[in-house]
């Protein structure tokens, strides 16, 4: 099976096939760094970031741009109210969201352009709109000038949204700006007011309107026409229908190939919203789960449905990341502690090849992390089950059991990133090691203080003991 991706534009779901051979271009739209992000923006970030890493699997080089909104209302209010520049509010949060997308895993873009660094390539965008027709400007009261899109002047506007502009003219609020001559027409451009960040541009100071920065920052890393772009569904309209009406009006070609949209993350059945104040923090749920938890939640489902957000469904999903580190831990432990064996493990590479068939097959088919995560769990259950056989003594691995179910197992981590498999060095191994031997043997001289230390130390970094009839295990900590 080739792989495919619900492509919003078509409503239908095809394969995809990249502009240009052995690159995939990827746009999601990023945070708006005005405060901490919330779990319901973490599933954008994490589901797009296993299918970047799809991509990247499978053989793509991806390059993988998610802005930073650095200027908008909000944070302009924020600012104010902190007393601090927007300067200063962006870069305290956008070091915020490297904590909290760092700790889930989430890869950084290879590129994470911000507005306000893009304003000549945001009023180059804006000018070439108005030469071809597609803007227009307004003095204000204040003396400068705002610049509109005016959606009539664009016939496909609502295609990605299938939405007619009558419908939507119909169902639009009539704002207070008469000046704009159709209630959807939208700011790309607006006069700078007192009291707030304002740069130089052809209609006096001023600063862009939200949807232009995607527009101008997609164009400048990815070209005129890119592969993917992505976002939350509530970004469908107006945000995504406007990017593609000012994209394409300006450089006169398709903007996107594959729209993609998560669905929503609820609560209590409703969206998950910083202006409905349900909303937890990412800081926050990591705090009280631990962040492989968070990734697993939500790739346990596809990224299309939408999912509730509560305390069971993080509870299972701890449970079940309990369950993947510790197959780990065990795979790892016997494969330390086993002397080579000689048992047929052909049975066992025949299913380890099946699961590893419906693995691809789950991701080919619009990247259903919910059926891989199912395969996943398959796998674990077949490896506990040779292991367990072993240490009853029923048989004796050979090494190439353990080099099978390792590569399986850290190929479908580094994919869905939900076991934390780290490439901990010889060094720091040994060095456990080491410290568990010393802990032996002052156990052994009765020396408690001695072995209590040598734990608490081997805790604080992170590796947790456990004594079994078999000797001494560890593992890494996962919170
Ligand atoms: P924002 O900072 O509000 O622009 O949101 C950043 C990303 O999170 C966008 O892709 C939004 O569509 C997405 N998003 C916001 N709220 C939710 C939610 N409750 N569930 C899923 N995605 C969301
Ligand atoms: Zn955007």
């Amino acid at each position: 099976m080739s792989f495919t991706l619900y492509n919003d534009l078509t409503r239908s779901k095809e394969r995809f096939v990249p502009i240009r051979e052995g690159h995939v271009s990827f746009y999601s739209c990023g945070p708006t760094v005005y405060d901490y992000f919330h779990v319901g923006n973490a599933r954008p970030f994490i589901v797009f970031d296993v299918l970047r890493r799809y991509l990247e699997h499978i053989g793509y080089e991806v390059t993988f741009v998610q802005n930073f909104t650095d200027i908008d209302d909000k944070m302009i209010n924020r600012a104010n109210d902190e007393g601090i520049t927007v300067g200063e509010l962006s870069e305290r949060f956008i070091a915020e969201y490297y904590r909290d997308a760092d700790a889930l895993g989430i890869r950084r873009p290879t590129v994470a352009p911000k507005a306000t660094d893009h304003m000549a390539e945001i009023i180059d965008i804006v000018s070439k709109i108005m030469e071809k027709g597609h803007a227009y400007e307004v003095e204000t009261a204040g003396g400068g000038k705002d610049v509109y899109f005016d959606v009539r002047s664009y016939a496909p506007y609502g295609r990605l949204s299938k939405q007619s502009l009558d419908e939507l003219e119909a169902g639009a609020r009539v704002e207070v700006e008469e000046a704009k001559r159709n209630p959807l027409d939208f700011a790309l451009w607006k006069a700078g007011k007192p009291g707030e960040p304002s740069w130089e541009s052809p209609w006096g100071k001023g600063r862009p309107g939200w949807h232009i920065e995607c527009s101008a920052m997609a164009s400048k890393y990815l070209g005129d026409t890119i592969d993917i772009h992505s976002g939350g569904v509530d970004l469908t309209f107006p945000h995504h229908e406007n990017e593609v009406a000012q994209s394409e009006a300006a450089a006169g070609k398709p903007f996107v190939n594959f729209w993609l949209h998560n669905g929503f993350l609820l609560i209590d059945k409703e969206k998950m919203s910083k202006s409905l104040g349900n909303f937890m923090t990412a800081r926050a749920a990591r705090e009280a789960y631990p962040p492989l938890a968070i990734r697993l939640f939500m790739l346990s489902a596809h990224y299309r449905t939408q999912i509730n957000f509560a305390p069971d469904g993080l509870e299972q999903a701890a449970g079940g990341v309990t369950r993947l580190r510790n197959c780990w831990a065990d795979l790892m432990y016997a494969k330390e502690t086993t002397c080579a064996g000689d048992a047929g493990i052909s049975p066992f590479l025949k299913e380890l090849d099946a699961l590893d068939k419906r693995f691809y097959e789950a991701m080919d088919d619009d990247f259903n992390t919910a059926a891989a995560v199912g395969v996943l769990f398959e796998l674990v259950k077949l490896v506990n089950t040779w292991l367990k056989d072993s240490r009853d003594g029923k048989i004796t691995l050979p090494a190439s059991f353990f080099d099978a179910a390792e590569k399986e197992l850290r190929k479908l981590d580094d994919i869905l990133g939900v076991i934390g498999i780290e490439d901990s060095t010889d060094e720091d191994v040994g060095e456990i090691d080491r410290m568990i031997e010393e802990r032996n043997v002052a156990r052994k001289a009765k020396n408690f203080s001695r072995s209590d230390e040598i734990r608490d130390l081997l805790l604080a970094r992170g590796i947790v003991l456990e004594d079994t009839p078999q000797g001494t295990k560890w593992k890494r900590k996962i919170y």
